[in-house]
C-alpha cells in the first residue's frame, strides 16, 4: 500500500473457505490514504486484525497509533520497538500489545509469522516471514546487509518483498549530506540494488517464484536500475518480479507454491 521513506504498508491476506485474515505489516503512511488504498482493494481498516510493526523509524510506525485505535487490532512490535517509540504510552489496552521476538512464531487467524532481527539502525528491529501453512512469504524492507541469520530466516520462501534501496552511483553523486551517504550505505543502513541482488543470489530459487522490489529511494533509484541490477543475479524470465511503488504500493499478488 506504500513502500519507501515516503510510508510503509503491506498488507497480507490468507484465507481458508469463508474466513478471512488480514496482517498489516507497518503503518507509515497516512489513515486517510490508507483507507483510500484499502477501498481500492474492496477493503477497509476494521478487517485488519493485527498490525506488525517492523522497527521505531516514522515511515514504519508513524500512524500505527491511530489505527490501533480506530480498529483494535492487536499490536506486535519487538520489546526495542516498544521502548524506542513510547508506543506503551498511547494508551492501548495492554491486552492489544504484544511483544515480538526473533524467531518465535506468532499464530494470527490463519497465518503464522515468524519474525527475525535484521541489521539496521533502529533499537531492536524485526523482519518476518509468513505463512498460512502451504506458502510462504518473505518481507524484508529494511536492512543494512544480509546477515547470515537473515539468510537463514528466509530459507524456504515462495515469495519476497525485497529492499532495493539506492543506486550506488546515484546515491554517491546524490546532494545528500556527506554523514546521511554514510549513514544510507552502511553496514546498519539499507541494501544498495547490488546487495538485493547478491541477497537474493543466496537464496534458494527452486521455490522462489515471485520476488517483488520494496522501499527505493526516490531520489537515489528508479525501477529501472532495480531491475537490472536483479537481472544480472537471476533469471527474471522464469521468475514474477514486481516493484513496488512509493504511494501506491503494488498490485496484489498471489502466492503460490
Ligand atoms: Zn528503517
Ligand atoms: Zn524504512
Amino acid at each position: 500500500m506504500g513502500s519507501g521513506s515516503a510510508g510503509n504498508a503491506t498488507l497480507i491476506e490468507a484465507s481458508s473457505g469463508l474466513q478471512k485474515t488480514y496482517v498489516l505489516i507497518d503503518c507509515g503512511i497516512r489513515p486517510r490514504d490508507l483507507d483510500q488504498r484499502l477501498a481500492l482493494a474492496g477493503l477497509e481498516a476494521t478487517q485488519i486484525q493485527a498490525i506488525f510493526i517492523t522497527h521505531e523509524h516514522s515511515d514504519h510506525i508513524g500512524h500505527a497509533k491511530s489505527l490501533a485505535k480506530k480498529t483494535n487490532a492487536a499490536v506486535w512490535m519487538s520489546h526495542g520497538t516498544w521502548m524506542a517509540s513510547s508506543a506503551l504510552q498511547w494508551g492501548l489496552p495492554p491486552e492489544q500489545c504484544n511483544m515480538a521476538r526473533d524467531h518465535e512464531t506468532i499464530a494470527i487467524g490463519d497465518l503464522c509469522i515468524t519474525p527475525f532481527t535484521v541489521p539496521h539502525d533502529a533499537r531492536e528491529p524485526l523482519q518476518l516471514t509468513c505463512t498460512d501453512g502451504d506458502a510462504r512469504l518473505g518481507i524484508l524492507t529494511d536492512l543494512g546487509h544480509a546477515s547470515s541469520h537473515v539468510i537463514e530466516s528466509l530459507k524456504n520462501c515462495n515469495a519476497l518483498l525485497l529492499e532495493a534501496n539506492h543506486d550506488e552511483e546515484m546515491l554517491s553523486q546524490s546532494q545528500y549530506p556527506y554523514f546521511l551517504k554514510q549513514r544510507i550505505a552502511g553496514p546498519l543502513g539499507h541494501l544498495s540494488n547490488t546487495a538485493s541482488a547478491q541477497l537474493l543470489a543466496k537464496l534458494d530459487h527452486e521455490k522462489l517464484n515471485l520476488v517483488v522490489a520494496a522501499h527505493l529511494s526516490e531520489k537515489n533509484n528508479s525501477k529501472d536500475k532495480a531491475l537490472e541490477s536483479w537481472s544480472q543475479h537471476i533469471s527474471l524470465d522464469t521468475k514474477l518480479v514486481g516493484v513496488a511503488d512509493a504511494l501506491k504500493g503494488c498490485e496484489w499478488y498471489c502466492v503460490v507454491l
